[in-house]
């Protein structure tokens, strides 16, 4: 049997009497005939509140018939139900935004609304437009800000779907449609809670335009939440300018300098960690004894053989007879000059092999992972280390 929902009438009625019609066994989950509770659908989450005291965590929209969930069960079947009031109405404010929000952009750019979806943080539209210039969006707010100043009642009424003109979203429901209608602005079959006077969802504010599937999509508060991002993000603002010792005209053109300066500073970081890596792959390379066969092997540890120890290793092949076997906490690394008459990717490969590990590289500079501290030994061996 559906519910009769008492907020289709009035939005602002907070507390109503009620008798369970349904209730499953273990009185968590009761059916009224009547409630003040709006479940999850449409893009709006549901109400809550409580049930004779007992708090309501979900409500559910089961074909026509409203499921209220329970923190704990009900064994009464008079009962007595409370919204929680202030999300209720925050509900009414963003929705009610959604509504006029919609109407905008159909009206100054043509643009429609594909979606709707009531965020814990924003809410968002998804329009049917690649993108938004900052220019639309500014014209867009204002313009409904100005709409919303004027204050036109919202009038909500019944009417036959075969018979209902003017729509602003042609609905496939048929049989009677609630409208919801923002006379002159908005016309739209919408099952919802709402605003009473338009000017209740002011402040509004739209705080980003994302693109999705294709799509932009707009992401806006209304009424007190509005006020309070809207203090929240000053404060965060104030305070970044505090901490960078300028003002709040200021600190954005600081901060764009900031991180300029940051960048270069880290291409300078990278340039000069290449140039020491280098240096010490040369300085590693002139403080290694010279064999009787012309040849400067040499036995180094990193502590992990990234790019830097790389450029060492390279930098220190890159004079004349140089051999070198370089490893770290969990890899190995063979690097022979051209002029050495050793093969650094098959002798590493061939060794690696007997250990079941892998790894490789060219005749000069070849790396690997280094299973077992045998490894080190075989290669030493086969260095002449
Ligand atoms: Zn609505």
């Amino acid at each position: 049997m559906p519910s009769e929902r008492l907020y289709y009438t009035n939005s602002y009625l907070t507390q109503m009497e009620a008798r369970v019609v349904a209730a499953s066994e273990d009185g968590l989950r009761v059916t009224l005939d009547r409630t003040v509770f709006y479940p999850s659908s449409g893009g709006q989450p549901n109400d809550l509140g409580t049930l004779n005291g007992v708090a309501i965590v979900d409500a559910i929209d089961e074909g026509g018939a409203i499921l209220h969930v329970l923190a704990s069960p009900l064994t009464e079947t008079a009962v007595r139900g409370v919204v929680s009031w202030q999300r209720r109405y925050d509900h009414m404010q963003q929705h009610t935004g959604q509504h006029l929000l919609s109407a905008v952009f159909e009206e100054l750019f043509g643009i429609p609304t594909l979606s709707f979806r009531m965020g814990e943080e924003s809410s968002t539209i998804e329009l049917g437009a690649k993108e938004l210039s900052p220019e639309q969006i500014d014209t867009a707010i204002l313009h409904a800000a100005e709409l919303a100043r004027a204050n036109p009642l919202i009038i909500v009424t019944f009417e036959d779907a075969a018979q209902a003109r003017g729509l602003r979203k042609a609905t496939e429901r048929e049989g009677i449609l609630r409208i919801v209608e923002i006379p002159g602005i908005d016309r739209s079959a919408c099952g919802g809670t709402h605003v009473a006077a338009l000017a209740e969802i002011l402040p509004l504010q739209i705080r980003e335009v994302e693109k999705v599937r294709g799509n932009a999509r707009v992401g806006f508060v209304c009424g007190n939440r509005a006020i309070r991002r809207a203090q929240s993000d000053l404060r965060a603002l104030t305070r970044t300018a505090q901490s960078l010792g300028t003002s709040l005209e200021n600190v954005e053109a600081l901060v764009v300098a900031i991180s300029q300066r940051l960048a270069e500073a880290e291409k300078l970081r990278q340039r000069f960690e290449t140039e020491a890596a280098t240096r010490a792959g040369l300085d590693l390379y002139a403080g290694t004894s010279v064999s009787s066969d012309g040849i400067r092997r040499r036995l180094a540890s990193e502590a992990i053989i990234d790019e830097l120890a790389r450029t060492k290793a390279k930098s220190f092949i890159s004079q004349p007879g140089g051999v070198l076997l370089m490893h770290g906490a969990d890899s190995v690394l063979v690097a022979c000059s051209a002029d050495s008459g050793i093969n650094a990717g098959a002798l590493l490969k061939q060794a690696l092999t007997k250990f079941g590990a892998r790894g490789g590289g060219s005749p000069t500079f070849a790396q690997g992972n280094l299973p077992d501290v045998l490894l080190i030994e075989d290669l030493k061996r086969q260095l002449g280390l």
